[in-house]
């Protein structure tokens, strides 16, 4: 286990400073920047045994203020990083692979051409929290590629093994507003959230059923009871409507008693981000041509390297990534499924065109 000697050498070495050890004592000569935040001198020393051998420096243990000044500093530092991929091999014959990659159900894709560009994608992880009865915490992470929005955090597996430097690097295409990014990012992380926490999901449901069978069962004995009692005794009269108003009372308390229960075990969820990786990397960027009716436009696709595939293109209404896509007959926005009909008339609505509600007989769409 490396000592603390280390973890500080270490630590103050990555923020730029020179730092020299010497036996038990470190003397650092910091930027500027880093000695104030640290609170220390430009020139410090920092001992780490009582018995200095007469070398003047600060005591530092794991106790000192130093430590946990250092491991806040380091926190923040950590929020955003940015790293450049070397360049990668990119596919040759891309343009052939769009056109069979991709379907437009109602109308025609033909691929133009293929150029290398180096795009731009934000790695943004994410902390949450699940909340009941019991508490379960996680990481999620979501990749969004900064030119179109698309998500892609499959890539990441691939990013481990390439060649990456942390130098600030050209962007060959111009990006989509930071919020737009992050909004795509909360928008795609709440699935994979979702699917972290569905045993989780399960198991608090299981423990709900299970309770609220015993109330039932509970309740259920009483109330047989009372109505035994009713035919045993064949009550009429006041004492009949008093045993009757007994039973309203225990089924008014067994439902009190439900939604106790479904409050215990009901989850919530606190999700926060945490920081952020720009990724900067090589891509082919296919143009192509949508063609429906007489209207035409242009996309672009990305082969992307380090999926060793086209990515996604988002729908222009929910953001879903897509491979097979309907076009809007209006503006021809690319659209899934769901987002190019309207649920209830059926009839072929686009809900970019369209939002919130259906222009033929008012229903109301899902807002995302
Ligand atoms: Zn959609
Ligand atoms: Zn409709
Ligand atoms: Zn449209």
């Amino acid at each position: 286990m490396p000592q603390l000697i280390d973890t500080i050498s270490d630590i103050l070495a990555l923020s730029g400073a020179a730092v020299e050890r010497n036996q038990e004592h470190l003397e650092a000569l910091l930027p500027a920047e880093t000695a104030r935040a640290l609170q220390l001198p430009e020139h410090a020393v920092l001992a780490f045994e009582a018995q200095t051998n007469g070398v003047a420096g600060e005591l530092v243990t794991y106790q000192s203020e130093l430590v946990d000044r250092l491991f806040d500093w380091m926190q923040l530092r950590g929020l955003y990083a940015q790293i450049a991929v070397a360049d990668l091999y990119l596919k040759q014959g891309v343009t052939a692979v769009a056109e069979s990659r991709f379907t437009v159900r109602n109308g025609l894709l033909k691929a133009a051409a293929a150029a290398e560009r180096r795009l731009q994608y934000a790695c943004f992880h994410f902390k949450y929290t699940a909340i009941s009865d019991e508490k379960k915490e996680g990481l999620a992470r979501a990749v969004i590629n900064e030119h179109t929005l698309a998500e892609v955090h499959e890539m990441m597996a691939q990013l481990s093994l390439a060649v990456t430097t942390e130098a600030e690097s050209v962007v060959s295409l111009e990006t989509q507003p930071l919020a737009k990014v992050y909004h795509a990012a909360c928008r795609n992380v709440r699935p994979i959230i979702s699917g972290d926490l569905a045993d989780f999901h399960r198991s608090l449901q299981r423990r709900l059923q299970r309770d609220i069978a015993r109330l039932h069962e509970y309740y259920q004995s009483l109330k047989d009871e009372i109505q035994n009692k009713i035919v045993r005794r064949q009550l009429a009269g006041k004492e009949r409507e008093d045993e009757e108003a007994r039973l309203r009372a225990v089924d008014l308390e067994y439902r009190r008693k439900v939604a106790d229960q479904r409050e215990k075990y009901a989850m919530k969820i606190e999700v926060e981000p945490i920081n952020l990786l720009r990724i900067n990397t090589p891509a082919m960027m296919v143009t192509a041509e949508l063609r429906c009716r007489k209207l035409g436009r242009e996309v672009s696709l990305v082969w992307n390297p380090l999926l060793k595939d086209f990515e996604p293109i988002p729908c222009e209404s929910c953001g879903d990534g897509l491979y097979a896509m309907q076009l809007c007959e209006e503006k021809l926005h690319l659209l899934c499924r769901a987002c190019a009909h309207c649920q209830d008339c059926k009839r072929a609505i686009c809900h970019r065109c369209h939002p919130g509600k259906c222009p033929k007989c008012g229903a109301l769409f899902h807002q995302i």
